[in-house]
């Protein structure tokens, strides 16, 4: 079961099948001073503190082998808590283990130990050096790490990319002379050249043409199966999450406000927000008339330098009353498999599945 709560939320952990578990992630930013306050502060006025909250204590356990989908809007924190469980950006507190070690906490551990998590990101293009040859791109950090000698390298880079479906004799090209989807494919060898336990996908997609993002999707699939891997793939496309992933965590603002089995979310969910962000994905629907409906999510998302108090949806939920602007929903455990942060849950649950039958 996942686990995207705290312990004192009641929730109970279930370490015998966690495999990778982010404890009480916490990460705040400081906004860098305009030259206007600086300029101010030299003056003699007082410099308000203010900080943003990308992402607010937040704890997921996912079993091994497992794909774990994390959707919400932009600025909600999920790419800050990716880049967080990949080992790149140290939390401001809380830990993230892998079978009980420890690969990142707020003191940083050793860069090392962040080999078990790689991180694939959205721009093939930035992430991959344009002076350097992709071979030598996707051997520098298994030779860095021990896992293969420069005299092995070209036979180790070949393996990684025929398993992504590359032309293993295209390792001596830069990374300009492959198209978009081929680059993406570069960066996914070049993750899983590091033989990782787990890979953190941060809308690996979204940058590619509708046709490409099929084929790297069904590869993502291939390699979770062939190697085991367990996935945590970040997106705003609802559908693609969907398809491969068997449970969702949705973030609003820094915090995880629903998380469950990615049908039982999908078909009927606990959470206004949850139901609110589905409901605005536009559906063709076929009767009389071929049309399309969504309703988009009402009002804009708050700024994370200064969300609202209580439950931070509150201002765009249709179930708001005046406990929700005070009291901070904690997300406990609604039904077996699931969790919602919402002051009445049971209550949302119980409409939206009378909504799915009818
Ligand atoms: Fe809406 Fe209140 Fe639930 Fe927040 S706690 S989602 S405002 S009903």
């Amino acid at each position: 079961m996942g686990r995207a709560g705290d312990s004192s939320n009641g929730v109970p952990s279930d370490s015998t099948r966690s495999f990778v578990r982010i404890d009480q992630i916490d990460r705040q930013f400081a906004p860098s001073i305009s030259i206007g306050d600086r300029i101010a502060a030299k003056l003699g006025s007082k410099l308000e503190k203010r900080s943003v909250h990308a992402v607010n204590r937040v704890s997921l356990d996912i079993a091994r082998g497992q794909a774990v989908g994390l959707v919400g809007e932009s600025g909600c924190g999920k790419s800050t808590l990716g880049r967080i469980v990949a080992g790149i950006l140290p939390p401001s507190s809380g830990t993230v283990s892998i079978d009980g070690e420890p690969v990142m906490s707020a003191q940083r551990t050793p860069v090392k130990t962040t080999r078990r998590v790689q991180l694939v990101f959205q721009d093939p293009f930035a992430s991959l050096d344009p002076r350097m040859k992709v071979r030598d791109i996707i051997a520098e950090g298994p030779i860095a790490h021990g896992l293969t000698t420069k005299a092995d390298a070209e036979t180790y880079v070949r393996r990684w990319l025929g398993l992504v479906g590359l032309d293993p004799d295209l390792g001596s090209r830069y990374p300009h002379q492959f198209s978009g989807g081929q680059r993406q494919r570069v960066a996914i060898a070049r993750a899983l050249a590091m033989q990782p336990d787990m890979l953190v996908c941060d809308e690996p997609v979204a940058s590619l043409d509708v046709s490409i993002q099929a084929q790297i999707i069904n590869l993502l699939l291939k390699l979770r199966r062939e190697l085991d891997l367990t996935l945590l793939f970040i997106s705003h496309d609802l559908s693609v999450v969907h398809h491969l992933c068997e449970r969702v965590a949705v973030m609003y603002l820094g915090r995880i406000v629903e998380e469950g089995p990615t049908e039982q979310v999908y078909a009927a969910p606990a959470h206004p927000y949850t139901r609110a962000l589905l409901d605005s994905v536009p559906k063709l629907v076929i009767a009389d008339d071929v049309s399309v409906t969504f309703k988009p999510i009402q009002g804009e998302l708050p700024s994370p330098m200064n969300p609202p108090p209580g439950c931070h949806f509150h201002g765009r939920c249709p179930h708001a009353v005046e406990r929700c602007r005070a009291e901070v929903p904690p997300l406990r455990q609604i039904g077996n498999a699931r969790l919602a942060a919402c002051h009445f849950a049971e209550a949302v649950l119980a409409e939206t599945q009378a909504a799915a039958v009818t």
